[in-house]
């Protein structure tokens, strides 16, 4: 599995920098963002390092789908039924860690369009 040694999330995912985790398998940690942005705020990330989601291809895109799994799992287990999930891509879009990573808002109404 690919991995980036200057990754804060390949650090969270190997333990080497702790986090508040909520739910790990085999392919993918979840944890609470540290600056949560809504009264639940927390973040889905695939094990393997994968920096954006423009590096997605046939032979990773499994990943994404897990991922979408795991969020459903979350949500239901902590009966949480409208949520917002936001990926952000490259800088201008606002990624600040270059590791794929899902956010799951909710707890407070959403506007529309993002800012
Ligand atoms: P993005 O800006 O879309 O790349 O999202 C990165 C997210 O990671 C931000 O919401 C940060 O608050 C969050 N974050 C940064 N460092 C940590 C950390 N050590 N533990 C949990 N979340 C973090």
């Amino acid at each position: 599995m690919k991995k980036d040694e200057n990754c804060l999330f390949c650090k969270i995912v190997s333990g080497e920098i702790p986090s508040k985790k909520l739910y790990e398998d085999e392919v993918t940690v979840a944890f609470y963002d540290v600056a949560p942005q809504a009264p639940i705020h927390f973040l889905v990330v695939p094990k393997e390092h994968i920096a954006s989601a423009n590096e997605l291809t046939a032979a990773n895109s499994a990943i994404v789908a897990h991922c979408f799994e795991v969020i459903v799992k979350i949500c239901k287990e902590q009966g949480i039924t409208d949520y917002r999930i936001v990926n952000n891509c490259g800088d201008q879009a606002g990624q600040s860690v270059k590791h794929l990573h899902f956010h799951v808002l909710s707890g407070r109404d959403m506007t529309w369009p993002p800012g």
